[in-house]
């Protein structure tokens, strides 16, 4: 986790006579010692000391320094003001803050220094600006408060203006923070030793920036004050009985509105997040499913999301994002969004109408957001007004369904008439990016605006008449009228005609071929017209700033309509998936079954050309076919039907139909994967700790209604203590006082597959494949029954083993498959020999006679650390005669 630090120590506070302007800069930089300070400077940004050595590396910008002749120079670097925003956006990306200090008066009236102040600290989870944020994602700042039982949690999102609170077990909370996107952490400074070190825990090893505030901002009491004014009547309720969460509200709402430099308006639509009503998963199944990330070096185009998101708007990609991140475990609402996928594929032209209508339309939700705080610029507004234009067209379509599905959609979308016209008058057809230099007003909205703009273009025209005017008096062909930010208007004669120059010239500048002039008239007017551009900027912002206010008023409303089309677009997001990829809606029941047929793995499937994909079945359920032991030969497809079951269900509890013939679904509380690589390696664990560490959280916190998949655990470590740990946790999977949830176990360990014999409740299923000219064919289809041999030695020759190592694996593999012991396998010439085992054959096959298989037995994982788990296995091993 990156603290969002002080950019470095040597902030020019301190050291020698600095001049003015440096001491102006230490005096701002000591008010801001952990952002990077931008600090402008004409037509740049600088940063000086150690920001601009850290951020000329982060940046990649060039390192120069102020004073290149002075015994210490001052490092520097900058970026040109009109690229500010790509360089904050990557400096935030690294979860670093950014101050950035203007030049608050003009400098051409300045005396002296000009005056400059912050005017803006961004910082990783409080920004609102565009440039800043991902399209398809919430930006969330999470305030954390350190509870005797619970983490109170509260994420806000200022850019939408959500906030999602929760309290969070202890035990779960590592987890729960993990499997969050969170852009910044907000935690309490000066705690007590004992909840310190808990918070701390729970944030070990996790991404993002962090923010330490005082404790005292995490007062409870501040936020009941506030809530009902700026929550809305039902807050306080809603917090009564999540009293941390409410600490980390207040802290949150705290923090925004201070980063917001005023109240963060936006932020009033609060949600409970309550773990019991959804499909938990952590993080790492997150990761071995490829929801929204490729595994480690893979493709992007391996991720769901980039098949399943065809949101034809940006709320929309969030709100399904959302709801794949949080699918539902209540079959009620559930049923809700089924209904309204269904809905919208049936109703295909329509739906094609809507997507058309919704098509490139703004980012109504965070455009609402920044109107709120005030953030909103004079292109947002013009952005809006676009928007708003546009929602008869998406609530035209809506009239073709039931209205039961749609009538809150189409109250919400139309009523914006007033708005509309307001914004209709009061701005140009393309309004600047920025409200500070004019250009925003339409003529006609307002008369000192008119008037201002008439004096400003009016002696724009005398002094353009100028020209021609004074090229007659004074017989000059060529002179020519100019304005440079340094002298303003002046009237430019070329050498030859110097001795033309009329008397009331006054010289300005000399160049080497022309020199400048000025007569008392052109000053006159030239005051006038700046003096009147002046005042045009200024009543053109102060009209922008009333405009924003009125349209502020509106905010409610917008929220609500961007919530329609978020919700609309989602639905008929999924509806198009399911048209598009023939996928079917599942049956959602209580039951304890999970029946699959004709699935498919919705990524797999489109990556292969048409028709390749063989889709299979599944059937789990609670009574007979709990666990199913899947074997079969490398590349056969084990993993791909297991994340396949996997992702069938994840899709199904989020809302979307099912790339299936048929789904049956008995609900699932929580998704376990135990699949494939490992990318926590950088965390300092071993592939067989992470592996262990995952298989011990299934065994402590699954139950009947949760769905496991396990692909080969125990491949990390000895060949003997692998299958002895996998014949354990599929014995305690299975017990009677066991969690006993829904399982498919694939594995190479063939041993396993006389688990069947004791297991009453264990099936063993196969990829099937076949031998066809000293190849393998592989069938990709699942079929009842245990595999009969592995082929592993066919894999290899496809992979491009050479023929003498596959001859000789060949030979040994005999020898094996006889005996079940290398002892007295004579070596072949040049090779070693194979060492037997130092004790004799494990009697694995007859379960519990082996001491190891007793001692695993034995051990209770709900009190194994993963410390203690490693020593043992380590004795394990030296009682196997193991080094
Ligand atoms: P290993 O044991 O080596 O990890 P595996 O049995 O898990 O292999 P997968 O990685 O699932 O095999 O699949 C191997 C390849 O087979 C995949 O890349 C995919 O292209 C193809 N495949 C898997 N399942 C199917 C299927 N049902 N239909 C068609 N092709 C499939």
């Amino acid at each position: 986790m990156s603290r969002a630090r002080a950019a470095g120590s040597r902030s020019g506070a301190a050291g020698a006579a600095r001049s003015p302007l440096m001491e102006q800069y230490a005096r701002v930089k000591a008010e801001h010692p952990d952002a990077f300070l931008f600090f402008r400077l004409g037509d740049f940004y600088e940063m000086f000391f150690d920001d601009a050595v850290a951020g000329a590396a982060l940046l990649g910008l060039t390192l120069t320094s102020r004073n290149k002749q002075d015994p210490d120079p001052i490092p520097m670097c900058g970026v040109p003001w009109h690229q500010r925003d790509a360089y904050i956006a990557r400096l935030l990306r690294l979860g670093r803050k950014v101050a950035v200090c203007d030049q608050v008066e003009d400098a051409s009236q300045a005396r002296g220094l000009v005056e400059r102040a912050v005017t803006e600290i961004l910082t990783p989870g409080s920004v609102t600006g565009e440039a800043f944020l991902e399209t398809s994602a919430n930006n969330f700042l999470a305030a954390l408060w350190p509870g005797e039982d619970h983490l109170g949690v509260c994420l806000a999102d200022a850019s939408t203006g959500e906030i999602k609170l929760a309290e969070v077990d202890w035990i779960e909370a590592p987890g729960w923070l993990a499997r969050r996107a969170i852009s910044e952490w907000l935690i309490p400074l000066g705690l007590e030793a004992a909840p310190a070190a808990r918070l701390e825990g729970a944030l070990r090893g996790l991404a993002g920036a962090v923010s330490p505030v005082p404790a005292a901002r995490f007062a409870a009491g501040d936020a009941a004050l506030a809530l009902p004014e700026r929550l809305g009547p039902d807050a306080a309720a809603t917090l009564a009985d999540l009293p941390q969460a409410a600490r980390a509200l207040t802290a949150a709402l705290d923090y925004l509105d201070r980063m917001a430099g005023g109240r963060a308006r936006q932020l009033t639509r609060l949600e409970r997040w309550l773990d019991e009503h959804t499909l938990r998963y952590d993080a790492a199944t997150a990761r071995h499913l490829e929801l929204f990330q490729p595994q480690p070096g893979g493709e992007s185009t391996h991720t769901l999301w980039r098949h399943l998101n065809l949101c034809a708007t940006a709320p929309g990609g969030r709100r399904l994002r959302g709801w794949l991140e949080r699918p539902l475990a209540d079959l009620a609402p559930l049923a809700r969004r089924h209904d309204q996928v269904g809905a919208w594929l049936e109703a295909g032209t329509t739906r094609a109408v809507l997507r058309e209508a919704l098509a490139g339309l703004p980012d109504l939700e965070r455009l609402t957001a920044r109107l709120a705080c005030a953030k909103a610029t004079p292109r947002d507004l013009g952005a809006l007004r676009g928007t708003l234009a546009r929602l008869p067209a998406i609530a035209a379509p809506l009239a073709f369904l039931a209205p039961e599905l749609t009538v809150g959609a189409l109250e919400h979308l139309t009523s914006f008439e007033e708005l509309e016209t307001l914004l209709g008058r009061a701005l140009v057809d393309d309004p600047p990016a920025i409200a500070r230099d004019g250009g925003i007003m339409r003529p006609g909205y307002d008369a000192v605006r008119d008037q201002l703009d008439d004096l400003a273009h009016s002696g724009k025209r005398w002094i353009a008449d100028l020209e021609a005017g004074e090229r007659v008096r004074s017989g000059i062909g060529s002179l020519k009228v100019g304005f440079n930010r340094v002298f303003g208007y002046y009237l430019e004669v070329t050498r030859p005609h110097l001795d033309k120059v009329p008397t009331d010239y006054e010289r300005r500048q000399t160049l080497t071929t022309a020199e400048r002039f000025v007569t008392p008239g052109l000053k006159a007017k030239e005051s006038e017209v700046l003096g009147a551009e002046e005042k045009l900027k200024a009543r053109e912002h102060d009209l922008f700033v009333e405009l924003r206010d009125r349209a502020a008023v509106f905010v409610p409303a917008l929220q609500r309509a961007a919530d329609a089309i978020a919700e609309l677009d989602a639905h008929a997001a999924l509806a198009e998936a399911a048209a598009r990829f023939g996928w079917t809606r599942p049956v959602m029941t209580e039951s304890d079954r999970l029946t699959l047929e004709g699935a498919r793995h919705p990524v797999v499937e489109r990556l292969l050309a048409r028709g390749e994909f063989v889709p299979n079945d599944c059937r789990l359920d609670g009574a007979a076919r709990q666990i199913l032991l899947l074997t079969g030969p490398n590349m056969g497809g084990k993993s791909t039907y297991l994340r396949q079951v996997a992702l069938i269900v994840l899709l199904a509890q989020a809302g979307s139909f099912v790339p299936a013939a048929r789904a049956e679904i008995g609900w699932v509380d929580r998704l376990f994967t135990r699949v494939g690589a490992v990318d926590r390696l950088g965390a300092g664990q071993s592939t067989f700790m992470v592996e262990m560490s995952e298989t011990a959280d299934i065994l402590r916190s699954a139950s009947p209604r949760s769905l496991v998949l396990l692909d080969e655990v125990g491949r990390g470590t000895a060949t003997y203590d692998g299958l002895a740990l996998a014949w354990a946790v599929t014995e305690q999977l299975h017990a009677a006082d066991g969690p006993r949830p829904r399982t498919v176990f694939a594995t190479h360990y063939h041993e396993l597959t006389q688990l069947a014999e004791h297991l009453p409740r264990l099936v063993n299923v196969h990829v099937a494949a076949r031998e066809s000219g000293g190849t393998v064919v592989f069938l990709h289809r699942i079929a009842e029954g245990a595999a009969d041999r592995s082929y592993g030695i066919h894999v290899a020759r496809l992979a491009g083993l050479p023929e003498r190592v596959l001859a000789r694996a060949a030979e040994v593999l005999h020898e094996l498959e006889n005996e079940r012991t290398v002892e007295h396998l004579e070596p072949a010439r040049g090779k070693t020999r194979i060492r037997p085992p130092a004790t004799p054959q494990m009697p694995l096959f007859s379960p519990g006679a082996h001491p190891v298989v007793q001692a695993l037995r034995a051990l209770d994982l709900e009190t194994l650390t993963p410390l203690e788990a490693l020593n043992r296995i380590a004795a394990w091993k030296r009682e196997c005669g193991e080094e």
